[in-house]
């Protein structure tokens, strides 16, 4: 693996791609472990919802990740552990995903979405980050190789460091769009509209000059994400236009 790294890294000073991944997918895993052992850790700072008392909601929140999964179009369907854990924070509008598929969403923005193809649509857009290994690759360029390196290898302080900062990571237009991209691919496939991201833009757009919700500044909106998730929708001819609000609404009532 060392070697690999350092090939890689010579690559990169050769050729100055930015694009270029130095971690493996063992590494992502790892990374995802040891950032989600730490953010659990922190009771005071995050209270997660217990999967044994909220059984039903993790049930439903489940079931929309596996549709997603068996889409036949997530690449890291089988390596990645796609683990779903619910934050209680009403005042967070978000959600993100670590390296190597861990999952979190806050309960605020499960009490500002609508319908269960507004929730498949973001989480299809965090499974994206995670599938097209954006994260890595973003955090590469903001901390260097090394500070990464050194939360692959389990140290606390690295670990510390980088988990405060992946909660509120902001990806770059491009990753944006792919995550979006993705997130109409896997729906594409199921009842769901496949274009349920762009209902949470919609609800933004709807609250006018209010100050944007904290998905929002990390995920920086290029403009017209509601017209590229329907573009995409059209364009990959989903056939698919169940929103699943009953559903959903019903689920809003089990949450703390
Ligand atoms: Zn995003």
């Amino acid at each position: 693996m060392r070697l690999h790294f350092l090939v890689c890294f010579v690559l990169l000073a050769f050729c100055g791609c930015k694009s270029v991944n130095l971690f493996t997918i063992e590494d992502d895993k790892t990374f995802g472990a040891n950032v989600a052992a730490q953010i659990e850790s922190d009771t005071s700072g995050y209270i997660v919802l217990d999967s044994i008392k909220y059984t039903q909601v993790y049930q439903y929140i489940y079931s929309i990740r596996d549709e997603l999964l068996n889409s036949g179009q997530v690449k890291y369907k089988q390596e990645f552990p796609w683990r779903i854990r619910v934050i209680q924070n009403d005042s967070m509008i978000n959600a993100f995903c670590t390296p190597g598929g861990y999952i979190y969403v806050f309960t605020g923005i499960l009490k500002f979405l609508d319908s269960g193809d507004q929730l498949a649509g973001v989480l299809g857009h965090e499974m994206g980050h995670a599938d097209m290994r954006h994260s890595t690759r973003q955090m590469t360029q903001m901390f260097g190789v090394q500070l990464l390196l050194e939360v692959v290898a389990g140290k606390q302080e690295a670990i510390k460091e980088v988990s405060a900062v992946l909660i509120g990571l902001k990806f770059s237009r491009n990753h944006e769009t792919e995550a979006d991209n993705c997130s109409v691919q896997y729906l594409c496939p199921t009842l769901y509209n496949a274009a349920g991201g762009a209902g949470f833009f919609e609800k933004i757009q709807a609250l006018g000059g209010i100050k944007p919700p904290e998905f929002l500044s990390t995920h920086p909106d290029p403009g017209n994400r509601i017209q590229a998730f329907n573009k995409k929708k059209e364009e990959l001819s989903c056939k698919g236009n169940q929103t699943y609000k009953d559903e959903y609404q019903a689920l809003l009532k089990l949450l703390p």
